[in-house]
């Protein structure tokens, strides 16, 4: 087998053999690059606009443009292609070549300022939620300068990607990007003016930095391909639980298969190439699941790379014969995928907010800060709710794996207490945070105490000096997440702010803020195991909501209080936000009747003439049997038994259609969605139970698709 049929090459070469200082970010146009190519002045301008202190002119463009062609066709690129994010949550290219004729039958290679800033792809297609009628489909692509244009390259050539925001002719935001570049710049707004109340004087803007940890499942193409529902929905519809799940827990951090190792490498190697600090890989708890996590960069790059991340899992899996699945929940009954946001506020001069420092319990820019962050998660909790809702996330919120869908902050002991004492009005005195921990084995050094502790059950967990929002789906966009954080945490800082620089003590302000704001909102905090039922009550207690079904969690969004929230910080219109509200609750209907479409395809063409088939056997062999006078077979009570659960499989699946087609039916969308949830959802369930009780009654290779053991222990 050639090496280009093999996998990890494009033009014959095995980029996993190159060093990796040599091959890191060599299809990447970055700022590094960029210094070394553009002119100074020119450089500097594009790093101003990237700081948000100027706007990008055509002549500037124009210059980038040329350059940015120059590196990219010496590398082999051909096309060009602005990338953005629409409300699909996938993301959409529009490849363009740099060809224009030449008039003499020749062609040049061209790629000018303008194409490089605005794009125009036909948009017509995209959900707009009502935002534009589609004869005036117009919709503009606007290079996104805070995230580097970088070459894709696959066998049949290379590509020039350029991030960018989608906008309605009229300036609407129709994609994910633009709200989130609006909410980074609400929230440095409000952040500086916390800072400079502070005494600041040397910060110039503040910036948010997140590093999502991804989770996914292999599974073999093989499998793979007989499974319709995998293929169309992402997920399993059916399949019965194999004898061994994930209760060994021996899968965790597990050895990592030859063939998985493989793929890990050429994933690593391709996302190094265009600059993507993919850093740690591990085996998940589930039996072939896995986790990649790159170094966290600042949020733009972050929701462009985890994108990249997400797509290249696929392709890669494809070149060694699997298939990535991204699903938050492809199987029941072992752990789903999500997708670890890990989220920080720094200044552009290097300063992490959210760094307790030596001493936090005297730190009052990390108190200030971290007080922000309980009061926003606390006040904004169903909008922080929202950010997470989608059907498929639906299966695991909750679910004895995931985060619970209750939205609380874990701290851990010592920094929990430094901020009771504050609320409590106790001085403060010298906490144990960040002291050493006595090994008390004399071989071992002391290790340096993190000032908090792990806790894997929290949905949003302090991890030394970010945040980690551990309820994202793994199947997500993280823009729309990290948007809503940014817009919650910057308004509670406007109001920090407010006080502040009102003040005329600064060191009593600051006292008060924090005592004020995280008495009042603590509640928040719990330190304890989140997947027991005892914290569903405490929780109920300390009244914190507990939204279960994303129908539900979204109506948040359609809340007058919450469209001034976004409208204050100038981050989402009252029409963007409604629009967006649609577009959301129809998503989730398409994708459950797709699922139920599925279902019902596969009940009735798959598992209903396979298992009539083998109880037909079964009956037969029994008659054979009794004409030799075996009487009373177990063939014949097994037969009957396939037969009694065939006929209530049949009545499920009748009654799924008729809930169905009453739900497709429906024309408000939220009533829609409604009904997927409550109705149609249950319908299929109930078509499941049969189904996997089935499974496990009938042989082996009469059965027609590929069960749990294949799909999740055979790589
Ligand atoms: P943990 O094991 O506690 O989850 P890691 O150090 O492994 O923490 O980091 C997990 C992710 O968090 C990585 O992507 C890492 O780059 C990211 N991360 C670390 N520091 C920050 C920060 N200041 N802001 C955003 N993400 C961060
Ligand atoms: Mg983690």
């Amino acid at each position: 087998m050639s090496c280009c049929e093999e996998c990890r090459c494009d033009g014959g070469i095995d980029f996993t053999k190159i060093p990796v200082t040599e091959l890191y970010g060599s299809n990447c146009f970055s700022n590094a690059v960029m210094r070394e190519r553009l002119p100074k002045n020119i450089y500097r301008e594009v790093v101003a606009v990237q700081n948000g202190e100027k706007e990008l002119s055509l002549e500037v463009a124009d210059v980038v443009a040329a350059s940015m062609r120059e590196w990219a066709i010496a590398r082999g690129a051909s096309h060009f292609t602005h990338l953005f994010q629409p409300l699909t949550g996938l993301t959409a290219e529009k490849h363009d070549s740099f060809i224009a004729p030449a008039g003499d039958g020749k062609v040049l290679m061209e790629f000018s300022g303008r194409e490089l800033i605005k794009g125009e792809p036909d948009a017509s297609s995209f959900p707009s939620g009502g935002l534009r009628a589609t004869f005036e489909a117009r919709g503009y692509t606007a290079w996104d300068v805070t995230s580097p244009a970088f070459l894709k390259t696959d066998p049949t050539g290379t590509t020039l990607c350029i991030p960018t925001a989608f906008i309605s002719y009229y300036g609407q935001a129709l994609d994910k990007k633009v709200p989130l570049l609006k909410s980074i710049d609400a929230l440095s707004k409000q952040a500086m003016r916390v800072l400079r109340a502070l005494g600041n004087e040397t910060s110039r803007r503040v910036f948010t930095t997140v590093g999502p940890e991804q989770e996914y499942f292999l599974v073999d193409r093989e499998y793979y391909n007989k499974r319709p529902d995998l293929m169309l929905t992402g997920r399993t519809v059916f399949g019965a639980l194999p004898a061994k799940g994930q209760e060994m827990e021996d899968h965790y951090f597990g050895a990592i298969k030859e063939r998985v190792a493989a793929f890990m490498r050429e994933l690593n190697t391709e996302l190094w190439r265009v600059g993507i600090p993919a850093k740690t890989q591990h085996n998940e708890v589930a039996p072939n699941q896995f986790e990649i996590a790159p170094i966290y960069v600042n949020s733009s790059a972050a929701v462009d790379s985890n994108q990249f991340v997400m797509e290249t899992i696929r392709n890669v899996a494809r070149r060694h014969g699997m298939e990535g699945l991204l699903h938050e929940k492809p199987f029941a009954g072992v752990n789903g995928s999500g997708k670890h946001n890990n989220w920080s506020m720094a200044t552009d001069d290097g300063i992490n907010l959210f760094e307790p420092g030596e001493n936090p319990e005297s730190n009052a820019r990390f108190l200030l800060f971290t007080a922000a962050v309980v009061e926003a998660v606390d006040r904004y909790a169903l909008l922080i709710r929202s950010s997470v809702a989608t059907s498929a996330n639906d299966h695991r919120l909750g679910a004895n794996e995931a985060p619970p869908a209750i939205v609380s902050i874990f701290f851990g002991g010592p920094l929990t207490e430094i901020l009771d004492n504050i609320a409590e009005g106790k001085s403060s005195g010298k906490s144990s945070a960040g002291g050493e921990i006595k090994l008390g084995v004399t071989s071992l050094p002391n290790l340096p105490k993190d000032v908090s502790d792990r806790n894997r059950t929290s949905p949003f967990a302090f991890t030394g000096n970010k945040f980690e929002f551990r309820m994202v789906g793994s199947s997500q966009s993280i823009a729309t997440p990290n948007t809503y954080l940014n817009v919650a945490v910057a308004q509670v800082l406007s109001e920090f702010a407010d006080k502040l620089e009102k003040a005329s003590s600064r060191n009593e302000a600051i006292q008060t803020i924090i005592k004020e704001s995280y008495g009042k909102h603590r509640k928040v905090v719990f330190n304890g195991n989140g997947y027991t039922d005892e914290w569903v009550r405490e929780a109920e207690r300390r009244g914190l909501p507990n939204v279960k079904n994303a129908v539900d969690a979204l109506s948040v969004l359609v809340r007058s209080e919450t469209i001034s929230l976004f409208e204050t910080h100038k981050v989402l219109t009252k029409e963007e936000m409604e629009s967006r509200y649609h577009i959301y609750l129809e998503k989730y209907s398409k994708q459950i009747n797709i699922e139920a479409g599925v279902t019902i395809e596969l009940a009735r063409r798959y598992i209903f003439p396979a298992s009539s088939s083998y109880a037909g056997a079964l009956a037969g062999e029994a008659a054979s049997l009794a004409a030799i006078g075996a009487n009373n077979v177990p063939q014949a009570k097994q037969a009957k038994k396939i037969s009694d659960i065939l006929a209530e499989l049949y009545d499920d699946v009748a009654k799924l259609e008729t809930v169905l087609a009453e739900a497709q039916d429906i024309e408000d969308a939220q009533a829609q969605a409604k009904a997927y949830f409550e109705k149609v959802r249950p319908a299929m369930d109930c078509v499941r139970v049969k189904v996997d009780g089935l499974e496990k009654m009938i042989a082996k290779d009469s059965w027609p698709l590929p069960g749990y053991e294949e799909l999740l222990f055979k790589l």
